[in-house]
């Protein structure tokens, strides 16, 4: 009797894993195709924006004389040794840069998406072997 029912919890563990698999590869399937196609674009920046209201110095300026201070775009880096870099960004490519970033962290989104994916299949199969 405890063979059977041991033999049956462990055909059960296969069977849960067998369906999540399936519905996991589905998903797993669309995630990488978006990722491959994402990456295969290359456009991408691992940068944050900021937006900053500066004075330009001259004296004359509105941002002096009315206080309307420009507002520009920055990107911040972070360099390898950890200090951080801000880029100033000009108006006519505010968009285009918004897409780099954009692009990054979704691409990242999606590898960590996958990745959740993966160290579920191993706890599954650690499991499917006891
Ligand atoms: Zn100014």
């Amino acid at each position: 009797m405890y063979i059977y029912d041991r033999l049956k919890y462990i055909i059960n563990l296969r069977k849960d894993s067998i369906v999540k698999r399936a519905g996991m590869e589905r998903r797993e399937k669309d995630l990488l195709s978006n990722l491959t196609r994402l990456i295969n674009y290359s456009e991408y920046i691992h940068a944050n924006l900021t937006v900053m209201e500066r004075v330009c110095g001259n004296k004359n300026c509105k941002c002096i004389k009315e206080g309307k201070k420009h507002v520009s775009l920055y990107l911040t880096t972070v360099k390898k040794d950890g200090k951080r870099n801000m880029i100033y960004i000009p108006k006519k490519l505010e968009d285009e840069v918004k897409a780099y970033t954009e692009r990054f962290f979704k691409i990242k989104e999606i590898l960590e998406e996958v990745a959740a994916i993966n160290l579920e299949r191993l706890l599954g199969k650690k499991k499917a072997d006891v």
